[in-house]
């Protein structure tokens, strides 16, 4: 496997980050440059400016994410089997879910409570002004709708649960978005295969090692097209959000941004310390690639491949914890969602004129994590479920049009604590394993 600490690795790293910066930079400038003021009419110039972002530029970044999302199957499946009976018995599995999970639900629920609290805190309702509120919600009003027809398919919680069972596996493989029940088929194969003498299994072992492997070199040949799929991703964004929605509904993009890059720098940093053992520093270090993936690419999913990969080649856990912890992670553990929802939620129920008691900021919580867990790790894998939280604490669920505008930019962010988490969760299974992770 390639080592991403060597020299040549490590000058990608930096090449991604200058891709993000040059495609934000361009993307902005274009936008104050050409873009008409709120509810003004587009000129010339912005369409053409609309269509290149559009027609030309987002192709290049659709296709580095499709590129991305393709290994995400055979990664899955190959890493979970191969963890699963690589653990060797299935209480040491139950033991390792037991904590994988206990890790999921108590970081969810922090970081749904923050969100909370910073709102709170800050009240980011009281310093936005109805008329802009009511342009803001006009102007979005129909990508609102999608969201809502999207939160009114959602199924009831003992639905979900039976789904996550396939009826069909390689329909399950089929979906990203239903990656559950491939994780589920994954898991049950490899603890039917801990039942079986190693010899029997033993060719089936080493087929899916050597996918795993292969998709893994894939992966490192789609990471040298990252400087320019990541510039192209964040250009298109950029291009077309500007400046102005942030600049209205502003107060909620600072509490919802700022709360993130809290839990990222200080939460999951000291966890990171208390158990991986890894100081900031040296975290940081080995990261950096990652948070660039997860905040370019806003997806959980198409960013697993590099949390394995990080976890194995940086920090050095085995391969069968990451490929244990990192796929259910992806698609169960969403630090940042859970924290955004929390925010979302109170802000809106604030616009709403209804102030939720302690009682209902407890079922917030609540629901936020359930629905952290049954988001799809894909670009705004969340917003339908956020539609069905408001909707079961009574706030008007059209008002999601006002942070729509925004949204992409939080969406970015908050899938670095999401996918961060998983990291460190596999850090802390490693050590307790005990497995030394590399200084
Ligand atoms: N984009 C997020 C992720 O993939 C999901 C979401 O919050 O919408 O982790």
């Amino acid at each position: 496997m390639d080592d991403p600490t060597q020299p040549a690795n490590r000058s990608l790293a930096t090449r991604i980050l200058l891709g993000l910066v040059v495609g934000a930079v361009a993307g902005v400038a274009l936008n104050l440059q050409f873009a008409p003021a709120l509810g003004g009419e587009k000129s010339a110039a912005y369409v053409e400016l609309e269509w290149w972002a559009d027609k030309i530029v987002k192709p290049f970044g659709d296709l580095f994410l499709r590129l991305l999302f393709m290994v995400v199957v055979p990664i899955v499946f190959c890493s979970l089997f191969l963890g699963v009976a690589g653990l060797g018995s299935v209480g040491k599995v139950g033991r390792l879910g037991r904590l994988t999970m206990q890790w999921f639900l108590g970081t969810t629920a922090l970081a749904a409570s923050l969100g909370l609290l910073l709102v709170a805190l800050v009240r980011p309702a009281d310093r936005i002004s109805p008329a802009v509120a009511a342009m803001v919600q006009e102007q979005y009003a129909g990508q609102a709708q999608e969201k809502i027809a999207g939160a009114q398919q959602s199924k009831n919680w003992l639905e979900m649960l039976v789904e996550i069972v396939p009826d069909n596996v390689v329909g399950a493989a089929g979906d990203n978005k239903k990656l559950l029940g491939l994780i589920f088929f994954a898991l049950i194969l490899g603890m039917a295969a801990t039942r079986l003498p190693p010899d029997r299994t033993r060719v089936l072992r080493e087929l899916l090692e050597t996918l795993y492997d292969l998709s893994i070199k894939v992966l490192g040949w789609a990471m040298q097209l990252a400087p320019l799929g990541v510039a192209c991703l964040v250009f298109h964004s950029a291009a077309k959000l500007g400046l102005d929605v942030m600049r209205l509904v502003g107060w909620y993009f600072v509490t919802a941004m700022g709360g993130l890059v809290l839990y990222q720098l200080v939460v999951v940093t000291a966890l990171a310390w208390w158990f991986g053992g890894m100081s900031p520093r040296r975290f940081y270090r080995g990261c950096r690639t990652l948070i660039v993936t997860a905040f370019s690419t806003s997806s959980s999913g198409a960013t697993m491949p590099t949390t394995i990969r990080t976890a194995v080649d940086e920090f050095g856990a085995p391969k069968e914890v990451a490929g244990f912890v990192m796929p259910l992670g992806a698609t169960m553990n969403m630090n940042g969602t859970a924290l955004f929802e929390g925010v979302s939620v109170l802000f809106l129920a604030q616009v709403a004129g209804k102030d939720l008691g302690l009682g209902e900021q407890m079922l917030v919580i609540g629901l936020a994590v359930l629905t952290a867990i049954g988001a799809a790790g894909v670009p705004g894998g969340s917003l339908p479920l956020l539609a069905v939280v408001l909707m079961r604490v009574g706030v008007p669920p059209e008002l999601l049009a006002l942070i729509l505008g925004v949204d992409r930019l939080v969406d970015m962010t908050r899938t670095i604590p999401n996918v961060t988490s998983d990291l460190v969760c596999s850090l802390w299974l490693s050590r307790r394993e005990g497995h030394p992770l590399k200084a």
